[in-house]
């Protein structure tokens, strides 16, 4: 699938629930109000909907959210997207806050997952119940050193936030390369009302970067996962850190990528609105023909980038949806 721009799409992230057991301080408001049952796809009707992207040439899934460990019986997918590992699809991975993984990561292993990304942003027990609400530290610990033992190689994700963790930037990099985890900072993206203002947690990544070089050597690295970061080899830990930097940097020429909800809406762009759906077609009974028509006619669609501002005297979302929605 080629876009209109000349991009080619070979990567879907599929969020298979909007339902979280945290609430992350920039990503949802305490009080969310999810979907009904009904408008959700079942897991039968989300692996036929990647057959049908792996058929017209995706060869990357990620499974994020919501928290997708959440979701019952969600090892279902992972076991019939991992049969399909090595027949056209050849990466299977997944984004979670860990809570659940301890439970599931041997599980993840035998699916075919060889790598996760866990979102962590402080090692601070105290911070972290308040920047999640509800979370525990320790369980999310506990899932990160599971999946570990488990085999799969680990990247952790921390969102920087002004005045809240940018004093730890340093001890989570020690902390990677203590480790053997690659780390990645992302920059907060404005999407979907939360409970505060957003425009006080936002951090320019610039800045970050240029504080750690005080301390570490960074050389720039040619390492590319096919996503939006930047890599840099830290020579001191021999691990990578990564920049997400959609705000600064624009990162949109070279997206790779599409969305699908848990309800088959199909984004074409994270910081844009425009969608297809495509339950309807899957429960008007459409042939795999006429399902891959309807995902082709979408990527027709694929816009230019994004138009994440951050504008100060504005504290309103550039898109309504929560990243929850999407799962980043
Ligand atoms: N629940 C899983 C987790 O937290 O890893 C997967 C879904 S979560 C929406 C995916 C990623 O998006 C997480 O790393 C989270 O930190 C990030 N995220 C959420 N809201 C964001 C925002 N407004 N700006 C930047 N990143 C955000
Ligand atoms: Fe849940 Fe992930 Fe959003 Fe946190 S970032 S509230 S863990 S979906």
């Amino acid at each position: 699938m080629i876009d209109p721009f000349g991009r080619s799409i070979t990567y879907l992230r599929v969020s298979v629930t909007d339902r979280c057991d945290l609430r992350c301080v920039y990503c949802m408001a305490e009080d969310m109000t999810f979907l009904p049952k009904a408008q959700i796809l079942s897991l039968e009707e989300l692996d036929r909907v990647c057959g049908a992207f792996i058929g017209l040439g995706v060869r990357k899934i990620r499974i994020t959210g919501g928290e997708p460990l959440v979701r019952r019986d969600v090892m279902r997918l992972f076991e019939s997207l991992g049969s399909r590992l090595g027949t056209g699809l050849e990466e299977l991975t997944v984004t979670t806050n860990a809570s659940q993984l301890a439970r599931h990561a041997a599980a993840l292993r035998a699916a075919g997952v060889r790598r996760v990304n866990v979102s962590l942003d402080t090692l601070s027990p105290q911070r972290f119940a308040a920047i999640t609400r509800w979370g525990r530290l320790d369980k999310t610990l506990d899932g990160i050193f599971a999946a570990k033992a488990a085999g799969l190689a680990i990247k952790i994700n921390t969102v920087a936030l002004k005045g809240v963790n940018e004093d730890e930037f340093d001890a989570l990099l020690a902390w990677c390369g203590e480790h053997g985890f690659d780390l990645c900072l992302i920059e907060t993206m404005p999407m979907g009302d939360i409970d505060g203002d957003r425009t006080a947690q936002y951090l320019p990544l610039s800045v970050v970067r240029s504080r750690l070089r005080q301390r570490w050597t960074l050389e720039p690295s040619g390492f590319r996962t096919g996503g939006p970061a930047r890599y840099y080899d830290v020579a001191e830990t021999g691990r990578r850190v990564g920049f997400i930097t959609p705000m600064t940097h624009n990162f949109c020429e070279s997206c790779n990528r599409v969305r699908l909800t848990c309800t088959g809406t199909l984004y074409m762009c994270l910081g844009q609105d425009d969608a297809a759906d495509l339950r309807p077609v899957l429960r008007a009974g459409a042939d795999d023909a006429a399902l891959q028509d309807a995902i082709r006619a979408a990527i027709r669609r694929k816009p230019k980038g994004h138009d994440f501002i951050i504008d100060r005297r504005q504290a309103r979302p550039a898109v309504a949806r929560h990243m929850s929605v999407t799962g980043g």
